[in-house]
């Protein structure tokens, strides 16, 4: 009596459908950059770009280069979806991503930034499924308060449609319901480096370096 059936007796049952990323997590890092609106995200990626050579891809400016590109058939939703601090369906979002992803593969980069995404868990599920699985996720943890105060001084001179307190208002609470369980997920898969970012731009670097070195010293070689 066989103790154990070899699979091959048995017809092959189809192969489910599977989602396989577009880029192995193993040549390519992927770091998410996330938290509230004015929390420091591109400021801090700034920095990492300068010193460490990745390569910085915010999906706010994605989007709002798409919403001005003249020939674009998503300019006027992506522009309503801004002003009113929802996020733009995920189909966009992650197409705009994965095509910039690929551009800059093509040029040799490696490395990427990957700031203000995922702000929903389907765009995070879809992305590390169809795109490419992430390394870890920044997190700057800032009270709204303090975010408030800074994007009110940015709002003096970035000419954003959605730096007016009305706009703000509604990116917070997007924030809170929407963006924050994506933070909790990869919490939970042990995939979160928090940084205070109420501190100075400096000192919030100093934590910055300091979780990047824990998590990525093999990599980076620095
Ligand atoms: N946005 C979106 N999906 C994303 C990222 C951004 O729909 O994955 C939209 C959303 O309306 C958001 C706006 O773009 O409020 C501005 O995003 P950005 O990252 O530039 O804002 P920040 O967090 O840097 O203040
Ligand atoms: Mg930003």
């Amino acid at each position: 009596m066989p103790a154990i059936e070899s699979p091959d007796d048995h017809p092959r049952l189809p192969q489910p459908s599977k989602d396989v990323p577009a880029f192995s997590p193993s040549t390519i890092s992927v770091v998410f950059v996330l938290g509230g609106p004015g929390a420091g995200k591109g400021t801090q990626c700034a920095n990492l770009v300068r010193d460490y050579g990745f390569k910085h891809l915010s999906a706010g400016d994605l989007l709002r280069a798409e919403q001005a590109r003249p020939s674009s058939e998503f300019g006027e939703l992506i522009k309503g979806y801004i002003k009113d601090g929802k996020i733009v369906p995920m189909e966009v979002t992650v197409a705009l991503l994965e095509n910039a992803m690929r551009d800059e593969i093509e040029k040799g980069n490696t490395k990427f930034l990957i700031d203000g995404f995922p702000r929903k868990m389907d765009q995070a599920l879809k992305f590390e499924s169809h795109v490419c699985p992430s390394m870890f996720t920044f997190f700057f943890d800032c009270p709204e308060e303090v975010m408030l105060q800074r994007l009110l001084n940015r709002g003096k001179t970035s000419g954003r449609a959605d730096d007016n307190l009305e706009s703000i208002k509604k990116r917070f609470r997007t924030f809170v319901e929407t963006s924050l369980p994506v933070v909790d997920y990869f919490e939970k898969e042990g995939k979160v480096v928090k940084i205070d970012a109420t501190k100075s731009p400096d000192e919030v670097y100093r934590a910055v370096k300091t979780g990047l070195k824990d998590r990525f010293q093999q990599r980076i070689g620095q």
